[in-house]
């Protein structure tokens, strides 16, 4: 942005001094401004770089001290009442009648220099701060997902930014990264990113440094995805590499709109700095990830069984004694099936254990394609199952070991010759009943119908009473 320069003089040598200057010298955009009322209008809502006055009294209501910028006082007329008023003032610089150009141009060039120093000066404590309160927030907090989130939100307050996200790189693979924080939605997660289409992203990768792309739609690095960015209306791109222990674990991404500015060096300094600080929150958000990860990994190996994929009876019994006290206190229904595949034995020797595993393992993943999410199915051992039916009476509880007996009778498993199939015999028992008087009852007296089932000649359901109650 150019340099303002504010002009408010009532006298009329100075004026024409002026005027005549800035007509051959435009280097600065001059204003100006004819009554003390407009003046202090205008200073209140911007600041400019320069003023220039007559002397210093001719100015109603203004504290000098207050103004924000450098001020020229042009003397004429009474100089010695001019100087002191400059003097009482504190005025930093003044000229005397009659003006030169040369001295003019000479103060004038040095009060935009020393305003310019004034607000780098202003702007560079504030970056400092924020740097500061950066530092304290990610020392401060536990969780390196939290302090990415205030990282990207603190940038978004303090640079007017579309977008702004940190972006992790797995160590492992090269070819995809994924977007794990964002200031516009602090939920975002794990947003996969192919890296095929952010040639910036790559170059920061291999070059190790801060990229920057000054105009989006004129740049030669984006011309291979030019189709894909071209209307989400991208002015200026920035990539800077987080870097930990010489490795590049994640870029800080940042992008304006057309109607934004580019980035200014001043920003893509604080970036960097913040950049550098996220080192740190961004390594230990990945091994946190890990360390979920594997801790969800174990606790589903610690639940499932292992040839089937099903849940093991551990947590089958586990589940079930929740189930029973939430039936009893609610007085709702709960059945149970016990599922025995007939003759398996013969199966094991007709085409071996290892088929016999595959013909277990398919017939499980048939059973888990028919049981609803509330039910639990589970391997009770070998080739028998069982299955927990909650808030389901007698009836459908039968109907349902009726439906999954059709069912399996019909399947054809491709590890067993064409004409013969495998079939199931399920008893079932359902609570409340009179012979039911706590859990483990359940499961017997499944169990024992299942004997009855076997010993009626398999492949059938059987119902420990044979009366149905609803
Ligand atoms: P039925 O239940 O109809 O009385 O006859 P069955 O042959 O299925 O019953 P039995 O209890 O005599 O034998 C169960 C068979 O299931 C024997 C065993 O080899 C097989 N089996 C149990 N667990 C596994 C397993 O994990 N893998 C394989 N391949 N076979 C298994
Ligand atoms: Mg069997
Ligand atoms: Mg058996």
């Amino acid at each position: 942005m150019k340099n303002e320069v504010l002009i408010y003089t009532k006298n009329k040598e100075t004026l024409e001094f002026l005027r005549e200057f800035f007509k051959e010298n435009n280097e600065y955009p001059t204003i100006f401004i004819k009554d003390n009322k407009s003046l202090l209008n205008r200073l209140n809502k911007k600041k400019p770089d320069v003023l220039i006055t007559g002397s210093p009294d001719e100015l109603k209501g203004i504290s000098y001290s207050k103004i924000g910028c450098t001020v020229i006082a042009m003397l004429s007329g009474d100089i010695t009442n001019g100087i002191r008023s400059v003097i009482k003032n504190s005025v930093e610089s003044y000229l005397i009648s009659p003006f030169h150009k040369e001295d003019f141009e000479y103060k004038l060039n040095a009060a935009v220099n020393k305003t310019e120093l004034a607000k780098s000066i202003h702007y560079e404590k504030k970056d400092l701060e924020t740097v500061l309160e950066l530092i304290h927030i990610i020392s401060s907090t536990l969780d390196p997902k939290e302090v990415l989130n205030f990282v990207v939100s603190k940038i978004a307050e303090i640079i007017d930014v579309t977008r702004c996200s940190i972006v992790s790189i797995p160590f492992e693979e090269k070819r995809h990264a994924y977007v794990i924080a964002t200031f516009e939605n602090p939920k975002i997660a794990n947003i996969k990113l192919d890296l095929k289409n952010y040639p910036e992203i790559r170059k920061s990768l291999s070059t190790r440094k801060t990229v920057v792309i000054r105009d989006a739609s004129k740049d030669p690095l984006l011309k291979e995805v030019r189709h894909i960015i071209a209307p989400l209306n991208i002015r200026s791109i920035v990539v800077i590499p987080i870097t930990f222990r010489s490795e590049i674990i994640g870029t800080l991404f940042l992008r304006t709109s057309r109607a934004c500015h580019a980035f200014t060096d001043r920003e893509i300094r604080l970036c960097t700095a913040i950049a550098s600080s996220s080192a740190n929150s961004l390594y230990n958000a990945f091994l946190y990830e890990k360390m979920e990860n594997e801790k969800l990994q174990l606790q589903k190996l610690a639940i499932t069984d292992y040839l089937t994929g099903l849940y093991n009876i551990r947590y089958f019994y586990h589940r079930f004694a929740e189930e029973f006290s939430r039936t009893r206190r609610y007085k709702f229904h709960l059945s149970c099936l016990m599922i025995d595949i007939d003759h398996f034995k013969d199966v094991n020797d007709k085409y071996g254990h290892r088929i016999g595993d595959i013909v277990l393992r398919k017939f499980s993943d048939l059973l888990k394609k028919h049981t609803r999410k509330s039910d639990v199915l589970a391997r009770y051992g070998g080739e028998e199952f069982i299955m927990l039916l909650p808030q389901t009476p007698a009836k459908a509880a039968v109907a349902k070991a009726e439906a999954l007996r059709v069912l399996i009778g019909k399947h054809r498993f491709s590890e067993i010759e064409r004409k013969r199939r495998l079939t199931v015999s399920i008893g079932v028992s359902s609570y409340p009943a009179r012979t039911i008087k706590n859990k483990e009852d359940i499961i017997t007296v499944a169990d024992n119908t299942l004997y009855k089932a076997k010993s009626n000649g398999r492949d059938q359901v059987v119902f420990h009473n044979s009366k149905i109650q609803n």
